[in-house]
C-alpha cells in the first residue's frame, strides 16, 4: 500500500509529492494531463520566485521534470472517488483502484455545483465513467452530458456496447436536472424531458462533495485547518481547492504543509 496518494498534479500536488518523498514516504500522484492544470493557461507569470518571466507551461514542465527526476509516479487518470476503508483509503479511477494510508487533495478549482438529482442518484443511474459502468446499461437508453475532452469517445464506446445514447455537448443544453424514484428515469435538459435509464456526466473534474463523502466544505472549497487537515482524519488538502487566493506560491506552500502533516499522520498510524 502507498503511504500517500495525491490527487492533482499542479503546483500544490507537485510540492506535496516532493516533500513527502523527501521525508521517506512512498507517494503516487493521480492527475489529469498537465494541460488541464490552471497554471498551463498562464501566458506570463511574474510573481513566482526563481522563474522570472516564465509562462505557466514552462513552470509546470519544470515542476513535472523534477517529479520524474525524483522517481515519483504520476498516474495519468481522472480520480472519480475515494472511499475510507478503516485506516486507509481506496481511490477509484474507473476500473483501477489505488490504496493509500493518507490522501492529499490538490485538484485545483473544481466545478463546485452539481446538477439537481446528481448526488442523490449517484450509483443509481448517475455515473461519471462510461468505460467503468457502461456494461450495466447495455441495451438501455442513456444520456451523456459531455463536458470533457474524452466525452465524445466515451459516448461512442457506449454506442458500441449497445446503449442508445442521447448526447448533450456544451451547446445543446445548459440546464440539467436528473429525476427518478429508486433509480434514474428521466433527464430534464433545458426543460425538455428525456426518458433514460442512466445519465453519464463526463467532466474533467469532480466536485469535492461527490469525491469523498463527509468532506466539510465552505462554499464549494474544502475546509482545512492551519496544517491543511480536512474534516476527515487522514485526508489533507492544498492549493486552489481550499479557496482564495488562487496563486502558485500559495498552492506550493500549502502543498508543503499538507505533506508534512500527512507524513506525521502516516508515522502515527
Ligand atoms: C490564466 C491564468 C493565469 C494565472 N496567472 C497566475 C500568475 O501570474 N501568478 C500566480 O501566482 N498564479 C496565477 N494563476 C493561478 C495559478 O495557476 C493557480 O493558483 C495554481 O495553478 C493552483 O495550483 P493547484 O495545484 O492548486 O491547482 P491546478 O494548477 O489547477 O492543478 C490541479 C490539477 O489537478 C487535476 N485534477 C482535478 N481534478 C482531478 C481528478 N478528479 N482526478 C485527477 N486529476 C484532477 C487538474 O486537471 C489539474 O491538473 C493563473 C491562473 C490562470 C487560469
Amino acid at each position: 500500500m502507498t503511504d500517500i496518494i495525491i490527487i492533482g498534479g499542479g503546483p500544490a500536488g507537485i510540492s506535496a509529492a516532493l516533500t513527502a518523498k523527501n521525508r521517506g514516504k512512498s507517494v503516487k500522484i493521480i492527475s489529469n494531463n498537465a494541460e488541464q492544470s490552471n497554471l498551463w493557461k498562464a501566458k506570463l507569470v511574474e510573481n513566482y520566485p526563481g522563474c522570472p518571466s516564465a509562462s505557466g507551461q514552462d513552470i509546470l514542465t519544470t515542476f513535472r521534470k523534477q517529479i520524474d527526476d525524483a522517481g515519483i509516479e504520476i498516474i495519468t487518470a481522472r480520480a472519480l472517488n475515494a472511499l475510507p476503508m478503516g485506516g486507509s483509503f481506496s481511490v477509484s479511477c474507473g476500473q483501477d483502484y489505488y490504496e493509500a494510508k493518507a490522501l492529499i487533495l490538490a485538484a485545483g478549482i473544481t466545478q463546485q455545483s452539481t446538477y439537481p438529482g446528481e448526488t442523490e442518484f449517484l450509483g443509481r443511474g448517475v455515473s461519471y465513467c462510461a468505460t467503468c459502468d457502461g456494461m450495466l446499461f447495455r441495451g438501455k437508453k442513456v444520456a451523456v452530458i459531455g463536458l470533457n475532452e474524452e466525452a465524445a469517445s466515451e459516448a461512442e464506446f457506449l454506442r458500441s456496447i449497445g446503449c442508445e445514447v442521447e448526447y448533450f455537448d456544451k451547446n445543446r443544453a445548459k440546464k440539467f436536472e436528473i429525476r427518478g424514484e429508486d433509480k434514474v428515469t428521466q433527464l430534464l435538459a433545458d426543460e425538455i424531458a428525456y426518458t433514460v435509464d442512466g445519465v453519464f456526466i463526463l467532466r474533467s473534474t469532480i466536485a469535492p462533495s461527490s469525491f469523498l463523502t463527509g468532506l466539510e466544505l465552505d462554499g464549494g472549497h474544502i475546509t482545512t485547518n492551519g496544517t491543511m487537515k480536512t474534516s476527515i482524519n487522514g485526508v489533507f488538502a492544498a492549493g486552489d481547492c481550499t479557496g482564495r487566493h488562487y496563486q502558485i506560491a500559495k498552492a506550493v506552500g500549502q502543498g508543503n504543509s499538507a505533506a508534512l502533516a500527512a507524513c506525521e499522520y502516516v508515522d502515527k498510524t
